[in-house]
């Protein structure tokens, strides 16, 4: 099993790192991709994955550090990129939930992504909250570059804008919660070549363990049963469909 989607550089993560991987190994979580959301943390994440063959990660400026960054610091990301471990752009995109970072300032910053994303050939880890229209029309002027959207979490009809755009649907933990029946339903809804399964660690813990727990790799475990009663089928079956999307989408492993 593949968790597409964490962050083992989070200090809630980073301090106990052994023990959070040996019970990833254990649960059968035995490849996981980090994201580095600032150049700090983009060091971090590339510094975590040396000497571990099962980890690789993803290096980009969040929507919510945007402000933080100089967009002339940009290009310093291609050095991350000679790296072997970093497999994707992300996780870049625009939030206007928090809006922590001026939305001009939110597009700029994915803009150049993007194009780094074209140019390096490499897929992109996108963060869309409560802007996916916004999102799909800039990465409409990038046809080339291909895309999961990570901690999916929209309407049926949103799911469905993103597969006809070509894109992946990255589902977490809030797919197990009880209330949240619509994005069952948009899961439903997605074909299963198209779907990748995430934890977003330390955030998002899924059910059964929501209120007891930390999140942690392991527990994408807890996700891909979910995916498992939606399709109807067993949990060794999630496991070898999403793994397969992983690998299309991020080429590692292939
Ligand atoms: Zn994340």
């Amino acid at each position: 099993m593949i968790d597409t989607h964490c962050h083992l550089t989070d200090p809630r993560l980073a301090a106990q790192l052994d023990a959070v991987l040996a019970r990833a190994a254990a649960a059968g979580v035995r490849r996981m991709i980090t994201i580095g959301t600032t150049p700090a943390d983009a060091a971090a994440a590339v510094a975590v994955c040396r000497g571990r063959d099962f980890l690789r990660c993803a290096v980009g400026v969040h929507p919510n550090h945007a402000h933080e960054v100089d967009p002339n610091d940009l290009p310093a990301y291609r050095t991350f990129h000679a790296n072997p471990a970093v497999v994707a752009v992300g996780e870049i995109g625009l939030d206007y939930h928090h809006r922590f970072a001026p939305v001009p300032r939110q597009r700029a910053t994915f803009e150049a992504q993007l194009a780094l994303a074209a140019e390096l050939d490499k897929p992109v880890v996108i963060h869309g909250r409560d802007a996916t229209d916004d999102v799909l029309a800039i990465l409409r002027s990038f046809p080339a570059v291909r895309a999961v959207f990570h901690c999916f979490t929209g309407t049926p009809a949103e799911a469905r804008a993103i597969l006809d755009a070509g894109y992946f649907v990255g589902f977490t933990g809030a797919v197990t919660y009880k209330k949240n029946d619509a994005l069952r339903e948009a899961l439903r809804l997605c074909p299963r070549d198209r779907v990748l399964i995430e934890t977003d660690a330390p955030y998002l813990s899924p059910e059964p363990v929501r209120k007891q727990k930390t999140n942690e790799p392991a527990f994408v475990a807890h996700v891909a049963d979910c995916v498992a009663r939606e399709w109807s089928v067993d949990v060794a079956e999630v496991d070898r469909v999403t793994t397969a999307n992983a690998v299309a989408l991020f080429g590692w492993g292939r």
